[in-house]
């Protein structure tokens, strides 16, 4: 029977082992795979770690590792035994390209290589979002994301409730609100953030006291003002996703301009009547607004939900699957409805997706536009141009 040391010694026959120094050069090149215990990791470790323990090691390769085997893995633990006989599991499991870092992390650490202690999640942080961590696709890690992901609302109505209310469970840890309106009793049929006590109350104050009382974790920054060309680039401005929940065209156009500008992405959602439709704008990745729809409809073919009446739930559903979305967009998780338009008809109950396409000739996005201007339009659409630098034209 074999010792430990023999063990130990046949396995790193099989394997390449590296020096702190050389696997250093290969900072941001290799994926480098901390295969320590929890307490060990929470204490410290290399910028850009992966964190496997050894012994989810087989499980979670595939998913937290990528599935090209080709591609460069620096494993390490603490003083590099570990690590070679996960090294050598990684090779069985079809990586070539791996190598057991010698001496560790102890190792590293004492020649004086930079090293970061991991954002960790609390022990209630655990436990409220034990569910996410259960699924290796998020993680502690996906949580930590989310936890550090800027999303921003656009309303707090039909679309804006119940999107809010799923990103801020989700522990989504900055939410900005843009509503310029009040509660009103009408708006309860729909709007869930709000309820009866808060009859005459801003709408973003509202909001955030829904979702402050429901996820203390996150901070809602309330834009209790008119979202127009003066400020649209700055009210956006650093947010990592942006969900649409307006329900006009001159809205629609404006954030439109202003994402491809800063570059982030739109989660669309709109509903009328029975139906409600969903697609993810990504910028220059996807089509934009302007590619699906280049001019709106006439205003005798798209009356506002408060012309054409809403069945109560559906905004519900389609401020989730925005909701979804985000969080997919925030996580970099499957495919997004980028360069699709989901659309739901709640009277068959039946979801369809269409594919839209960037349109080369794009007003907004194409290839000849020098220069995107972010211009007020009214319910005409017809814009007074204001260019990006705030100068009228
Ligand atoms: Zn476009």
């Amino acid at each position: 029977m074999a010792s430990y040391r023999d063990l130990l010694t046949e396995t790193k026959q099989r394997i390449r082992e590296t020096t702190p120094e050389e696997a250093e050069s290969q900072l941001g090149n290799a994926t480098f795979l901390d295969v320590r215990e929890q307490d060990e990791y929470d204490q410290g470790t290399i910028p850009g770690a992966v964190f496997i323990p050894r012994g989810h090691l087989e499980s979670q390769a595939e998913t937290k590792l990528g599935r090209d085997r080709d591609e460069p893995v620096v494993v390490f633990c603490a003083a590099g035994a570990r690590s070679a006989f996960a090294a050598d599991t990684l090779q069985q499991l079809g990586y070539t390209n791996v190598a057991s870092m010698i001496g560790g992390f102890g190792r590293w650490k004492n020649e004086g290589r930079s090293w970061i202690t991991p954002a960790s999640l609390t022990t209630e942080q655990r436990n409220r979002y034990g569910r996410h961590i259960l699924l290796p696709e998020v993680g502690e890690a996906g949580q930590q994301k989310l936890l550090e992901s800027k999303v921003l609302l656009l309303g707090a109505g039909g679309l804006g409730s119940p999107a809010a209310l799923y990103l801020a469970a989700a522990g989504v840890g900055t939410l900005g609100i843009v509503d310029m309106d009040v509660v009103d009793a009408s708006n309860l049929q729909r709007q869930i953030l709000h309820n009866i006590d808060r009859l005459g109350e801003r709408k973003v104050d509202s909001a955030k006291k829904t979702l402050t009382a429901l996820n203390p974790d996150v901070d809602v920054v309330t834009y209790d003002v008119r979202f127009g060309a003066d400020n649209v680039l700055d009210i956006i401005d650093g947010y990592d996703v942006i969900v649409d929940g307006t329900d006009n065209f001159p809205t629609r156009y404006l954030l439109n301009d202003a994402s491809l500008v800063k570059r982030i992405p739109v989660v669309h959602g709109s509903i009328f009547r029975f139906e409600g439709m969903v697609s993810v704008f990504k910028p220059y990745d996807g089509p934009c607004y302007r590619c699906f729809l280049p001019e709106p409809p006439p205003p005798e073919l798209a009356p506002s939900c408060a012309e054409a009446g809403v069945l109560g739930v559906l905004p519900g559903i389609v401020g989730s699957i925005q909701a979804l979305e985000a969080i997919k967009l925030v996580l970099d998780l499957g495919d997004p409805l980028v360069g699709r338009m989901l659309a739901y008809d709640a009277l068959e109950e039946s979801f369809r997706t269409f594919r839209i396409r960037r349109d080369p000739n794009c007003p907004a996005c194409g290839p000849d536009v020098d220069e995107i201007v972010i211009a007020e339009y009214d319910d005409l659409c017809l814009p007074h141009a204001v260019l990006v630098d705030g100068s009228t034209t």
